[in-house]
């Protein structure tokens, strides 16, 4: 069996890496006309990622490159703090959240696709693709070239040509209303009511603007910061904005806030390039003939979700596991989403609820200060954990034959 994956970002290069254990060869073809090095900033890989990583023996390879975080705390624009708890429940086989950048994650993958002769092409953008008589795909690329396989992987991220080939009425991503930026800041010295502590990560309701902080073992301090913005900015538009331009805006926008936000914009050599920041409602149908969608294309989570690439990754050794399994590609693909579809929707959902408290008005900033973070303080205290087990505890038990479910 052939399996032709479309998109060579995290849910792709792991999909493939994925098929090659469950003993299925594959190709990715990426539309870039290189690797990613070095683009891109920093995420949480969440506990339930790194033991899907672990599953294709890249968790300990992947978590070297990254620090552990345990705790998240929360502040209003004034720096008090209004609740501190655990990013997820003590698993027991002692997995834990780690902060790393995306690059290093992407080239930990690429190294591993490497490793096990997995072909990468690049510069080969996919423009369509139709059912081969008798079973299988035929893809086309912008470049004039075809490919045929005996199933198609669209991990082509949230703006996936697959998805609207699968499904022409397939809904495009939604614009959660905040764009993000950030960047690295080497030698910055906060004030000590604001320092880093290692395996804390800070976020800080600013009036007019959401900022996170984590300290990494270098000493540097990764830093993302979200800008409401009521409407999405065009790429030219975004890509207008040129470094000292985000600089004057962050300044601007924290002016007032006592936060360390000035301190953190100053004492960093770039600053990322702005992007708009999307979720997914629902994607109704993830597969049609011989061809599915996972990743971002097919259910991506806000980044307040913290799972974006947990997900990812969860759904290339599911999809593995199923297609190993089963006895025909549209069996698997349908015991895939009924593994996959109810819990990544409700990632999806908690990360909308997340990022929604990031925009706060005067009087829900009251609200959330006096009665909200209070509330979700005392639980913590209470049970000593967030009540998330059914996301950071999860496993996926790969010996295991899958008993596919077909959606009714
Ligand atoms: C600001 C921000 C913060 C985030 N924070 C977190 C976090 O804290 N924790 C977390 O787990 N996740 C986070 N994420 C999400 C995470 O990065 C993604 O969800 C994850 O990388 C999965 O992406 P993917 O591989 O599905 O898509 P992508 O990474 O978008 O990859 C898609 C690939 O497909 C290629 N492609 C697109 N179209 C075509 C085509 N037609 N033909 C061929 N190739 C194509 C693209 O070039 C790209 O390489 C964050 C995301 C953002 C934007």
């Amino acid at each position: 069996m052939h399996a032709l994956v479309v998109g060579g970002g995290i849910a792709g290069t792991t999909t493939a890496i994925a098929l090659a254990k469950a003993g299925i060869d594959a190709t990715v073809h990426e539309a870039h006309d290189r690797d990613s090095e070095g683009v891109g900033g920093w995420l949480t890989l969440a506990s339930n990622g790194i033991d899907a990583l672990a599953t294709l023996g890249l968790g300990a390879e992947v978590t070297a490159h990254g620090h552990p975080t345990r705790t998240m705390r929360l502040s209003n624009h004034t720096g008090r703090v209004l609740a501190e708890f655990p990013m997820a429940p003590e698993r027991p086989d002692g997995l834990k959240v780690h902060t790393v950048r995306r690059c290093d994650l992407h080239r930990v993958l690429r190294a591993a696709a490497t490793a096990r002769a997995i072909p990468v092409r690049f510069g080969k953008r996919l423009v369509d693709a139709t059912p081969r008589p008798g079973g299988g795909v035929i893809a086309r690329f912008a470049d004039g070239d075809h490919v045929e396989a005996d199933l198609l992987v669209g991990a082509d991220g949230l703006r996936s040509a697959v998805r609207t080939i699968i499904d022409p009425a397939a809904p495009a991503a939604r614009y959660t209303g905040l764009l993000n930026t950030g960047g690295y800041a080497t030698g910055a010295t906060l004030p000590p009511r604001f320092r880093a502590d290692p395996g804390v990560i800070e976020f800080c309701f600013g009036r007019n603007c959401f900022l996170g902080y984590t300290l990494a073992p270098d000493s540097s301090i990764w830093w993302f910061a979200n800008p409401a913005a009521r409407q999405k900015l065009g790429r030219a538009e975004l890509a207008a904005i040129s470094e000292d331009d985000w600089r004057r805006r962050l300044h601007a926008l924290f002016a007032g806030d006592e936060l360390p936000a000035a301190t953190l914009v100053d004492g960093s050599a770039h600053i990322f390039a702005g992007w708009n920041t999307y979720d997914f409602p629902t994607v109704r149908t993830w597969h049609r003939d011989d061809m599915i969608i996972v990743g971002d294309a097919a259910h991506a989570a806000s980044p307040a979700s913290g799972q974006g690439a947990s997900m990812a990754i969860e759904d290339a050794v599911t999809l593995a596991r199923c297609l190993r399994d089963s006895t025909s590609v549209p069996a698997a693909f349908a015991g895939y989403e009924s593994l996959r579809r109810a819990r990544v929707e409700k990632v999806v959902e908690q990360g909308r609820r997340n990022g929604t408290g990031k925009t706060a008005g005067p009087i829900a900033r009251v609200i959330r200060d006096r009665v909200i973070m209070p509330m979700v303080a005392s639980r913590a205290a209470r049970t000593g954990a967030s009540p998330s087990e059914w996301l950071f505890g999860h496993h996926i038990d790969w010996e295991t034959p899958v008993r596919a479910t077909p959606r009714p």
